[in-house]
């Protein structure tokens, strides 16, 4: 493995629901440090995308390299064992505990899933103090004692980000991370994201043009399952077709 080896690469991934091909024979690579954003219209398949890379759903076709190690067949926790982090498109925090509480059991779980937060007085110091850090990088560090029920929306989705980092991903895929936001929650995200941007490899799927734009080293755009086309960001821009198929230009 040489640093030229993808973070990802995704080699002409199928998968069909009955004779709906939800993605047909998808490839896409997203380099060390890179920002690839995935966009498309409802239902062209980026959020079946994502469930195959984590290793939710099994593709009928197809290989998925992670660092260059074939993780096709890996279910999906030792895929994030591997580093292979993913926060979901409906929340899935804990809602009766509180922010930090929330990035400590992301910490446990990486180190065996034992929940035990109680037991070693050191331990539970050290990690309260790892989640603070984790809380803090996402601009929570005030937060940490709210319950997520107590939460804004915007705040909720860099909790979820805060604890998808806490698993110490390699690689972060995000799923419309923007969706239900205001614009200045979504701007405060895009920052967010530009922080993270260089230090995790980022498969970004979103709406969101101004995010996109502002972000995305790369872009690819995903049409009945299929990618039509991937490029910069000046290229998508500057392509007729493709801001015909997605932008509704
Ligand atoms: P996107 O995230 O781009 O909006 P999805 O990946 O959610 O699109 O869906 C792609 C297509 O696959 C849609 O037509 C959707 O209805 C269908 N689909 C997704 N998941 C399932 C499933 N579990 N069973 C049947 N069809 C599905
Ligand atoms: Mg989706």
């Amino acid at each position: 493995q040489t640093d030229a080896t993808p973070v990802l690469a995704i080699e002409r991934l199928r998968k069909s629901f009955g004779a709906l091909v939800a993605t047909d024979d998808v490839s896409l690579e997203v380099g060390t440090g890179e920002l690839h954003a995935l966009i498309g219209p409802n239902g062209a398949g980026k959020s079946t995308l994502i469930t195959q890379i984590c290793g939710e759903i099994r593709p009928n076709a197809g290989r998925i390299l992670f660092e260059g190690r074939d993780v096709t067949a890996l279910p999906a926790p030792a895929r994030a064992r591997l580093g292979l982090g993913r926060t979901f498109q409906i929340t899935q925090l804990c809602p009766d505990f509180t922010a930090i509480e929330n990035v400590l059991l992301s910490i446990e779980a990486r180190h065996g899933g034992s929940f035990d937060m109680f037991s070693n007085p050191r331990r539970n110091a050290a990690h309260r103090e790892l989640a603070r850090d984790w809380l803090d990088q996402v601009g929570l560090a005030a937060q940490g004692g709210r319950t997520v029920a107590e939460l804004a929306h915007g705040e909720r989705r860099q909790l979820e980000i805060a604890v998808a980092l806490a698993r110490q991903p390699k690689l972060l895929l995000l799923d419309e991370p923007m969706a239900g936001m205001g614009a200045e929650e979504s701007a405060s995200l895009t920052k967010l994201l530009q922080s993270l941007k260089r230090r995790y490899a980022i498969l970004l799927v979103e709406h969101d043009m101004d995010a996109v734009f502002a972000l995305a080293d790369r872009i690819s755009v995903l049409v009945y399952g299929r990618v039509v086309f991937t490029g910069t960001v000046e290229e998508v821009r500057g392509h007729p077709e493709v801001r015909a198929a997605y932008l509704g230009e």
